[in-house]
């Protein structure tokens, strides 16, 4: 498939699909959609950034259109996913008015979720916790749920969500369709999907593991202690928006408060944070307000903001396939990006862990460590990382254009 219109989806959806610019489908897309309007389950192995959130929201759409009385329910990992499903979900239903919807997320008071509910609602995006709470409390039944789409299943299970997933199960119908989505199929992926999805058929687009190729990965090699000042001649040196990830809350909100101290506009989204501020951070972030977004990786798991230009991994994941999640909130939808990671003498065996990761899918342009802990090769030619490296010039500051100045103390 290689334009929306051979798809059989209906005017309105094509209008909306106008009205966003989307003109071709992605891989993903072609892909899954013709598959979810003939009725299977479907295991898609997509990362975020390949748009598989309207791989899934165009044939709910389109199914609830066709049959007034039938449900959607997409569950997702994080409220922050849950927010964004629910913006591509209004801009797809701009043209069909009267398909109305829940958010049910956990940090926010029940009683304004019941009372909308108690109104009718046929398409409903929930996080699981909160979601079980609500067919615990019988505030929602599902006897016409149609379609089930399990959003970043791997992320879900990540998180601990597998009790809460096992226990919402028997309140879903049997008959209904089930989407899986997930940027990696780990052993209890198969598992998950064995229980809820019946011949599956499988979609993959791209490696697993292998990070979009338009972005650009580079490393710094530094220390514990020199992180901070690594970090802030980075961010001199890089033009546009960058997503900062750090290990821990306390450590994300050190380090903000760092880049606060030197004059950058930055904000901070991790798990402590109340629902609030972290609607007021990606909100801040998305329209410029803040150039800068410190943030740990659950808090922006599925972040979609399409501007992001550098990710800056301050401290590196614990996991390689993090890696590849953290990369992917840069170079979106075919724009280019920069990921650049730092590298403490601590970190060598992690980085190699991460290297051997992503060789094996053939990943491109990433600096591999030799023995020395030095890169040996694949530092890419225009990083800063390289000109850093290999230009022999030194980097200070006030020798650029633009730079905010240090604090004097
Ligand atoms: P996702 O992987 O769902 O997070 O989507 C990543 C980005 O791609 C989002 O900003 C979408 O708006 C964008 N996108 C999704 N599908 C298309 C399309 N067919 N054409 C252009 N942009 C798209």
């Amino acid at each position: 498939m290689q334009q929306f219109n051979e798809l059989k989806l209906q005017q309105p959806i094509f209008k909306a699909l106008q009205s966003m610019q989307f003109e071709k489908p992605t891989p993903i897309q072609a892909q899954a959609i013709p598959l979810a309007l003939e009725g299977k389950d479907i295991i898609a192995c997509a990362q975020t950034g390949t748009g598989k959130t309207a791989a899934f929201c165009l044939p709910i759409v389109d199914r609830l259109l066709a049959h007034p009385q039938k449900m959607a329910l997409i569950l997702v990992p994080t409220r922050e996913l849950a927010a964004q499903v629910t913006e591509v979900l209004k801009d797809l239903t701009r043209f069909t008015p009267g398909i109305k919807g829940a958010l049910l997320i956990g940090g926010m008071s029940m009683r304004p979720q019941m009372d909308k509910l108690k109104r009718g609602v046929r398409l409903v995006v929930a996080t699981p916790g909160r979601l079980l709470d609500h067919l615990e409390r019988r505030t929602l039944d599902f006897k016409a749920l149609d379609i089930l789409v399990l959003d970043e299943a791997d992320r879900m299970l990540d998180m601990g969500f597998a009790p809460q997933l096992n226990k919402i199960l028997p309140y879903l119908p049997k008959g209904r369709q089930t989407l899986l989505f997930s940027a990696t199929l780990p052993a209890n992926i198969e598992q998950l999907s064995a229980r809820y999805l019946t011949d599956p058929v499988r979609v993959t687009v791209g490696s697993v593991s292998r990070p979009v190729e338009k972005i650009q990965q580079s490393i710094v090699e530094t220390t514990a202690a020199g992180k901070n000042e690594t970090l802030v001649d980075e961010l001199l040196a890089r033009k546009g928006s960058v997503l900062i990830f750090a290990r821990t809350k306390a450590r994300t909100d050190r380090v903000a408060q760092h880049l606060q101290k030197y004059g950058h506009s930055v904000t901070r989204l991790h798990g402590d944070r109340t629902q609030g501020q972290r609607n007021s951070a990606v909100a801040g972030f998305r329209d410029g307000r803040f150039r800068i977004l410190v943030a740990t990786d659950i808090a922006a798991r599925g972040i979609d903001i399409s501007h992001i230009a550098n990710v800056i991994n301050y401290d590196l994941p614990h996991v390689p396939e993090d890696y590849v999640h953290r990369i992917g909130r840069t170079a979106r939808a075919g724009a280019e990006g920069q990921a650049v990671s730092f590298v403490t003498p601590e970190d060598k065996a992690l980085w190699r862990a991460i290297s051997n990761f992503l060789g094996k899918t053939g990943a491109p342009s990433v600096a591999f460590m030799n023995d020395k802990g030095r890169p040996a090769k694949k530092i890419e030619k225009n990083s800063r990382s390289f000109r850093k490296k290999f230009s022999g010039k030194p980097r200070r500051p006030s020798q650029r254009k633009g730079f905010a100045s240090r604090p004097s103390n």
